[in-house]
């Protein structure tokens, strides 16, 4: 069963669920800043680097009975839900909700996956909370750090679609790609909020990110400089009084405020 009981400090996963849940090794959106990919593939060699480009199904965990966790559970945490997985990440979808869990869905969504969810899972609706990972408009952006993931335009028509389904919504801008157009991107984005909007740096870029030449050196330039503290602090004074912002650990951090002390509180 691949499932993480966390008992260490709360950041990362931590700040938003008790325990995580996933059903495969691997994901083909390719991110160059992907921690579950540095952690399975450079960290623990489960998987070569070309094993990782797709889904492995864990059928363990497919089959697996869930328990009922003492709060919010996250699905997934070190893959993406895509059309190779869909039917596995249904499955245990559903057996953690007829569990009693509250799951929070967090993905870079395919339209189509997330209609499937929506066919499936309406009963659920008070049960779930989708955490689309939204972190850039800008195309080249995207599809220089994750550039086998849903562009920016099928990332907002599923926040959509879910929110129009009476669905509980909220977005993850972590790592933020784009720090000089979070404001008019969290502008965009709010009518469709139900929840939160998070907001969050890139961590151990230096030690994750590959520098592939002059190209991705200018990319990893513009993430350092969005990401010094006079930048945060700036866009911190600009949302602040944003009721549905809420900071990740790497900018409460920067702006002097309390790191939760909870698991999973989400907030
Ligand atoms: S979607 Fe998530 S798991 Fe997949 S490559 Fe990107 S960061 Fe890694």
């Amino acid at each position: 069963m691949q499932h993480e009981e966390q008992k260490r400090p709360v950041q990362g996963t931590r700040e938003w669920a008790v325990a995580t849940v996933d059903c495969c090794i691997g994901c083909p959106h390719g991110c160059r800043y992907c921690y579950a990919r540095y952690k399975q593939v450079d960290r623990l060699h489960l998987v070569t680097e070309i094993e990782w480009q797709h889904s492995r199904i864990i059928d363990s965990a497919v089959m697996a009975e869930y328990p009922l966790y003492d709060g919010q559970v996250m699905f997934p945490a070190h893959h993406d839900i895509v059309p190779e997985n869909l039917d596995a990440c249904i499955t245990v979808l559903r057996s953690l909700l007829e569990a009693g869990n509250r799951v929070l869905v967090v993905s870079k969504p395919h339209f189509d996956c997330i209609n499937a969810l929506i066919r499936n899972f309406k009963p659920y609706r008070r049960k779930l909370l989708f955490r689309l990972t939204i972190t850039a408009r800008a195309s080249r952006l995207l599809s220089f750090w994750e550039p086998e993931a849903p562009p920016y335009s099928e990332r907002i028509a599923s926040l959509i679609c879910l929110f129009s389904n009476g669905f509980q919504t909220s977005v993850s801008i972590e790592p933020m790609l784009d720090r000089s157009d979070v404001v008019a991107m969290v502008d965009e984005l709010l009518p469709y909020v139900t929840d939160s909007i998070w907001i969050g740096k890139m961590n151990k870029l230096q030690e994750r990110v590959k520098s592939e030449g002059e190209e991705s050196g200018r990319f990893i330039q513009l993430i350092e400089e969005g990401q010094r503290d006079e930048s945060i602090t700036a866009l911190y004074n600009e949302l602040k009084d944003v009721s549905k912002i809420r900071w990740k650990e790497s900018i409460k951090d920067v702006v002097g405020l309390p790191r939760a002390e909870e698991y999973g509180l989400d907030k």
